[in-house]
C-alpha cells in the first residue's frame, strides 16, 4: 500500500510523491512537529491537524491533492506558511523526539517543496475539510505533554504504538 500526493493544477514541477504506509506516517510525524511549533491562526492550526491526525485512519489511502486544502483569498500568506512548515521539518525540528531515525524522509520533504513551491491554489469554495478560517476546538490543540504536539482527533501521534516503532 502506499499513500500519492499530488499537485495537479501545477503545469510545472516534480509531478507525484508516492510514499509507503510506513514513509507517509514519517512524513506525518516530521511536519507535525514542525507544524505545531510555528502555528498561530486558525488556518495554520487546522492544517496543521492534518498532518497531526494524518494516515491514523485510511491507512493507504491518506494521500491527497494540493488543491483538496481549503485555500482562502488569503492563499499567498497560507501557501508560504505550508512552505515554512516544509523548511521548518527540513531543519531536523524537533527529530530527537522521535524513537527512531526519520533521516532518510529529506528526499521526499525536499521534493514535496517542490510541488507545493510550483503549485498555485485557489480559494475553495466548499471543502471536505470544512472551513479552516475557523478555529478548530480547543480539545483538538490540546499539547501532549511528552511531546508538545496537539492532540487532535486521534490523540499524539507520538503516542501512538500502532504507528511508531517499538524500539
Ligand atoms: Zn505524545
Amino acid at each position: 500500500m502506499a499513500n500519492r500526493f499530488t499537485a495537479y493544477a501545477a503545469t510545472t514541477g516534480p509531478g507525484d510523491l508516492y510514499l509507503s504506509n510506513g514513509g507517509t506516517d514519517v512524513f506525518f510525524d516530521v511536519l507535525t512537529l514542525a507544524g505545531c511549533h510555528i502555528a498561530e491562526t486558525p488556518w495554520q492550526q487546522n492544517l496543521v491537524l492534518l498532518f497531526a491526525d494524518g494516515h491514523r485512519y485510511g491507512r493507504g489511502f491518506s494521500g491527497f491533492d494540493l488543491s483538496e486544502i481549503p485555500w482562502t483569498a488569503d492563499w499567498p500568506a497560507e501557501k508560504s506558511f505550508l512552505l515554512r512548515v516544509l523548511d521548518v521539518a527540513l531543519t531536523g525540528h524537533g527529530w530527537h523526539r522521535l524513537r527512531y531515525d526519520p533521516s532518510h524522509i529529506a528526499g521526499q520533504l525536499a521534493r514535496y517543496r517542490e510541488m507545493v513551491a510550483a503549485f498555485p491554489p485557489v480559494p475553495v469554495e466548499v471543502s471536505q475539510w470544512g472551513d479552516w478560517r475557523s478555529a478548530p476546538a480547543p480539545a483538538l490543540l490540546t499539547r501532549c505533554p511528552e511531546h508538545d504536539l496537539y492532540e487532535g482527533e486521534a490523540g499524539c501521534r507520538l503516542c501512538d504504538p500502532s504507528i511508531q516503532p517499538n524500539t
